[in-house]
């Protein structure tokens, strides 16, 4: 294979995704291996950022002629942008790598979804047969695979559900700073109420109410309802819109579909043009739930193993999967002390704790992961599908 060039440019490096993932590529010595071109679709011609090394300004992320001169793209800009410029620059002749937080080109069969931890041998096969699309997961699948991709690599698993409590920042920018403007105009209305040890619970807990129930369509722009002391049973897209009860899609978030959809195409099961393309799709549903976590998705999940197998070999499976993996042990006190958001946020930890065998049976396994979802769920994947190419 020829040797890909390293001249790289960068979408999208100052939103949520974009800063986390600079700050890694920084850390990790990445800026010395690459030639940066950076980007912008608000401020093209303004000052590029303290990464650039022989650019001063910013090129506008528009731009197809200034795209098509780099070797590799690196988008975590968003969907909108890949729909409109990913077609374009691809006409215009464009034979470089695309690598991309967004999930526009996901599920396309000339893209693979990059976890390299998971699925390397996926990615050099890809890499071998000319693929040149690089697509991050959806976060909470990528965590989730970080943290028990064991029992899927060792074939256990028969079935899995999972239940998710997802950040606000999985929505991006914005949707962060909504909901610390929610916490603040909340406390804000209790605030003298909270300062007098007397005053009545129920009294502050009515003005919290009120509150939540008259921000307005401003205070709520991102998320449409208040999520601050409140949480949201729906995330991305209705699939089920003009469907009937019953059928495909019917009553599914998109963020639901996702989970078994890119499960099984990250692991190379029953996605056309993989190797293991016979295999079944595993099926994998449940709820993914917005919560006023601010960093970290975390999930409940719940196994049917295709046997019964021991907890202590379950959870030495688990630990030995890959050097990010934790396994917590499922006390109290460990659980309040490692797996938490809190504990977890800006590290590449994947804790997974509460593994338990369920009253249903042996064969039933419950867990409960947690993972930055910005690094492991959107930056990480991505910087290091660069270096794969790099290395090629
Ligand atoms: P984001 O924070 O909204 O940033 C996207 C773009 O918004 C930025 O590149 C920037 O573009 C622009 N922007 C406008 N106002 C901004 C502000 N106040 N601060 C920073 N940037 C602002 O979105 P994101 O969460 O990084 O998501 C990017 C992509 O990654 C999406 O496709 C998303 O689905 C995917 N993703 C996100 C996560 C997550 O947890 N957030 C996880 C996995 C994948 P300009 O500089 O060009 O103006």
């Amino acid at each position: 294979m020829q040797k890909i060039g390293n001249l790289v440019g960068i979408v999208g490096w100052r939103g949520m995704v974009g800063s986390v993932l600079m700050d890694r590529m920084q850390e990790e010595g990445d800026f010395d291996l690459i030639e940066p071109r950076f980007f912008s679709t608000s401020n093209a011609g303004g000052a590029a950022p303290q990464w650039a090394r022989n650019e001063t300004t910013l090129h506008d992320a528009y731009d197809i002629e200034a795209l098509r001169g780099c070797n590799i793209v690196l988008s975590a800009q968003g969907g909108d942008y890949t729909s409109e410029v990913f077609p374009k620059l691809r006409a215009a002749g464009w034979a470089g790598h695309w690598i991309d937080a967004a999930s526009t080109l996901r599920m396309r069969d000339d893209a693979v979804i990059v976890l390299d931890p998971v699925n390397l041998p996926v990615l050099r096969n890809a890499l071998q047969a000319g693929m040149r699309n690089w697509i991050g997961g959806n976060c909470t699948v990528s965590c989730m695979l970080m943290g028990v991709g064991a029992l899927y690599k060792a074939g256990l698993v028969e079935w899995m559900t999972t239940h998710t409590y997802q950040a606000a920042s999985g929505g991006g920018a914005q949707h962060m700073r909504e909901l610390l403007t929610q916490f603040g105009t909340l406390h804000a209305e209790v605030r003298e109420l909270l300062a007098d040890p007397r005053s009545a619970i129920l009294e502050i807990d009515r003005k919290i109410i009120d509150k939540q129930r008259s921000l307005s369509a401003e205070d709520m722009a991102c998320f449409g309802v208040p999520l601050g002391g409140s949480l949201i049973p729906w995330i991305d897209k209705d699939l089920g819109v003009g469907k009937k009860a019953g059928e495909d899609g019917w009553g599914v978030s998109r963020e639901e579909w996702k989970g078994m959809a890119e499960t099984n195409k990250i692991l190379g099961r029953g996605v056309a043009g993989q190797a293991s393309a016979q295999e079944s799709p595993i099926p994998v549903d449940g709820y993914c739930v917005r919560v006023g976590a601010m960093r970290c998705h975390s999930q409940a999940l719940t196994f049917k193993l295709r046997k019964d197998v021991p907890l202590h070999d379950i959870e030495a499976m688990i630990a030995a999967d890959n050097e990010w993996v934790q396994v917590v042990p499922n006390e109290r006190e460990a659980t309040l002390q490692s797996l938490t958001p809190v504990a977890v946020t800006g590290t590449l930890r994947i804790p997974v704790g509460r593994l338990r065998k369920l009253a249903m049976g042996p064969q039933y396994l419950g867990a409960f992961t947690i993972g930055d979802q910005l690094l492991w769920g959107a930056a990480e994947p991505l910087r290091r599908m660069l270096r794969i190419l790099l290395e090629a």
